[in-house]
This record gives C-alpha cells, sequence and structure tokens, in this order.
C-alpha cells in the first residue's frame, strides 16, 4: 500500500486545512487574524473560531438581571460619612486623654489593633445603645488607612 504524497512546488503555500470541518483555508486569513494558524498546514478556520465562542444562550440567561451596586466604598468616604468618628476624633483634637488614647489604638499594629477594638465595642455595646455610634466608629479604626490617617490628624499641629 503505497502512501501517495502529493509534493508541491515550494513556491505554492499549502493551503491550510481547517482542524474542525477541513475546509481549506487561505493564508491571508491566517494572516489577518481570521483565522487561527495550528502549524504549517493546519488552522481553525473563520467559520469554526466563531462558532465555540459563541456564548451558550442559556448562560445568557444565567447573568442576573439584577444590577450589581455601583456603589463601592472608597475608605475616605466611609470615614466622611461616619459622623461619629469624625466628631470623636474633634473631640479627640480637644481632649488630650482622649487623643492619647486614639492615637495608642491607632499606632497598634493592626492584629493588636482589632483585638483592642473588639473587646472596647463589645464593652461599651454591653453599657447600652447609648455607645453604639461611638463603638461604630472605633471599629472604622481597624482599617489600616483609617488608623493611619488618624494619627496623621492627631498629631498634626
Ligand atoms: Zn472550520
Amino acid at each position: 500500500m503505497a502512501i501517495k504524497t502529493q509534493r508541491r512546488p515550494y513556491t505554492v503555500h499549502a493551503p491550510y486545512i481547517c482542524r474542525d470541518c477541513k475546509t481549506k483555508v487561505q493564508k491571508r486569513d491566517i494572516i489577518a487574524g481570521r483565522a487561527k494558524e495550528i502549524d504549517d498546514t493546519t488552522c481553525i478556520c473563520p467559520d469554526c473560531l466563531t462558532k465555540p465562542k459563541k456564548p451558550d444562550p442559556k448562560s445568557q440567561d444565567q447573568i442576573p438581571t439584577v444590577r450589581r451596586p455601583m456603589r463601592q466604598k472608597p475608605q475616605a468616604k466611609l470615614v466622611a460619612e461616619n459622623e461619629t468618628f469624625i466628631v470623636m476624633v474633634a473631640a479627640a483634637q480637644d481632649d488630650p486623654k482622649m487623643r492619647a488614647q486614639l492615637i495608642g489604638i491607632a499606632q497598634l499594629d493592626n492584629l493588636h489593633r482589632e483585638a483592642l477594638i473588639n473587646s472596647l465595642v463589645s464593652d461599651m455595646l454591653r453599657k447600652g445603645k447609648k455607645m453604639a455610634p461611638i463603638a461604630s466608629a472605633l471599629e472604622l479604626l481597624k482599617d489600616d488607612n483609617v488608623a493611619r490617617r488618624t494619627i496623621e490628624v492627631l498629631t498634626k499641629r
């Protein structure tokens, strides 16, 4: 059984054959990026290249119709939104004892700061609802950026 080899002159480029549907593909399609070259003779024709990429209509149905909330919370905004925090920092600017306390908390490393704030907050909440706003203001200090800015504000002047 002889294997027939069709030799072609070097000057003529053998057409690419689509791996999937076996159609001939012009080299210019590959150069143009319409077809994807696999090797010297094999490619994926423009049709096959686009077919599998078509999204399954079912998956389109699965795209949630509920919009993701646009609002992210940049930390700066969060701080600005928490009036109590601002009031607390402002009060600390006038009250040396409170100021030292806040700076002390803010200067702790993340782990210790969080632990301290957690215990302070639960203490406050145990004392009643009145302390809840201050507790939530303190919670903000868990954030590194907030802590850093608090130190900036309170050590300035
Ligand atoms: Zn094809």
